[in-house]
């Protein structure tokens, strides 16, 4: 597609500006199979954004002061400026560029809530991304889909909802429930496809397993906020016949930011609303991802440090979505802690996890020695024989201590908990 057309489409009146995407089903998913769009685009939009921001939001005003705007052309060209979590804690309004329609609130898993405001047209974009996510993934009109997210204040239950509106894909809207509510429904609506929380998934698959009645055909569960060891999987896939297709997101970016591979190498993000940077890597590439939302009117977030700590991976694949992939998380920054003198994040010991659900560590002392309880959810099973070797030796030298704690999981089918509860003393 020829330069002109791209602007002649990005100007077109029904879209009300000159750079966001459509999120009208004909025009967008036009544009997002050109790849001589995405080149042109997503420039053209950082410039813009960049531009617009500093007109509309009190904060990027005073923060990009000190720039010249026209020499911008890519978030590195900003430097050292950065967004974070605290700033959009503390002063949220400061953020806005255009009146909010409605807000969601992140999970709290690090500070607590933040409120993001979304015009109508960010989130039609979002349920539209959403939308073309589900139809790649497989998603059919003949499919039943059961919602088990939240239709609350977070965000997954609503964007899911209006992208299967899109997709005239009929919807049981069950929300979030208790377990045996979410199993009832699924016996007797027999549904094809299940968004569902994996703490809730583990749970209803507890009573799947149990359950004399013929299970339904479930093509796959959708899930996604939490951290779902592959061996979970493959026990869900025995006891439903189904798989389970994992997505990372947070509110900030609108929900679902990045969904699994289809051949398990990492995370297929959207290269089109996100600009995606990974800071400081590591020798093998880890580091912090950074994320600019290039879409959004209301609240546009530039760099924003949201703590996640990754890689990009280059591996090809053969999977329908053929966009940029990040690697697994290793971990939140600011959950990475020391013991025994080793730099730890909570992944490492979800390692050990063959079964169930992996919740985080805990951390003590005994007899002045680091103990870290993996923390899972009753029922699970630990092998602690698959850490790393580096914690196995560490432990083998009686330098640290590993144990598990077991949590019921009534506790943690909600939203996001805290990965890491360090009950040492900080004198
Ligand atoms: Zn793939």
């Amino acid at each position: 597609m020829s330069r002109w057309l791209v602007k002649r489409i990005l100007g077109a009146p029904e879209l009300r500006s000159k750079y966001r995407i459509p999120w009208s089903w004909k025009l967008g998913t036009r544009l997002y199979n050109k790849k001589s769009f995405k080149e042109t685009y997503k420039q053209e939009a950082f410039m813009l954004l960049i531009q617009e921001i500093c007109r509309n939001s009190k904060f990027y005003r005073e923060h990009l002061e000190r720039f010249n705007l026209k020499k911008i052309r890519t978030p590195e060209d900003l430097g050292d400026f950065f967004t974070y979590p605290e700033q959009l804690e503390s002063h949220p309004e400061d953020f806005v560029c255009k009146k909010p329609d409605i807000y969601f609130e992140t999970s709290g898993s690090s500070g607590s809530p933040k409120k993001i405001g979304f015009t109508r047209e960010d989130f039609l974009l979002l349920a539209f991304t959403t939308a073309y996510g589900l139809k790649k993934m497989g998603v059919k009109k003949n499919d039943l889909y059961l919602n088990a997210y939240s239709y609350g204040i977070w965000v997954p239950g609503l964007i899911i909802q209006n992208a299967l509106e899109m997709l005239s894909v009929p919807v049981i809207p069950v929300s979030h429930q208790k377990p045996e509510v979410i199993f009832e429904k699924i016996i007797d609506y027999k549904p094809t496809i299940v968004g569902i929380l994996p703490s809730s998934l583990i749970a209803i698959t507890k009573l799947a397993e149990k359950c004399k009645k013929e299970l339904p055909k479930i093509r796959w569960f959708q899930t996604g906020a939490q951290h779902i060891p592959r061996e979970t999987k493959e026990w869900i896939k025995t006891v439903w016949g189904a798989k389970t297709i994992n997505g990372y997101g947070a509110t900030e970016f609108g929900g679902t930011f990045a969904v699994e591979c289809n051949e398990g190498k990492g995370y297929h993000f959207n290269d089109l609303l996100f600009w995606v940077e990974i800071l400081n890597p590591d020798q093998n590439g880890y580091g912090e991802l950074v994320v600019t939302t290039l879409a959004f009117q209301c609240m546009p977030l530039i760099r924003y440090r949201i703590g996640d700590i990754t890689r990009f991976v280059d591996d090809s694949c053969d999977c329908s979505f053929g966009a940029a992939k990040i690697d697994y998380i290793l971990g939140r920054k600011d959950n990475m802690f020391k013991a025994a003198g080793n730099n730890f994040y909570p992944k490492y010991f979800s390692k050990a996890v063959v079964e169930g659900v992996f919740l985080g560590v805990e951390i003590d002392t005994k007899e002045s020695i680091d103990r870290i309880k993996i923390r899972i959810v009753e029922g699970s099973k630990v092998d602690l024989k698959r850490l790393d070797t580096f914690i196995l030796d560490t432990i083998e030298k009686d330098e640290l201590i590993v144990e598990t704690k077991s949590e019921s999981p009534d506790s943690h089918t909600g939203r996001k908990i805290p990965e890491v509860i360090d009950l040492r003393s900080r004198d």
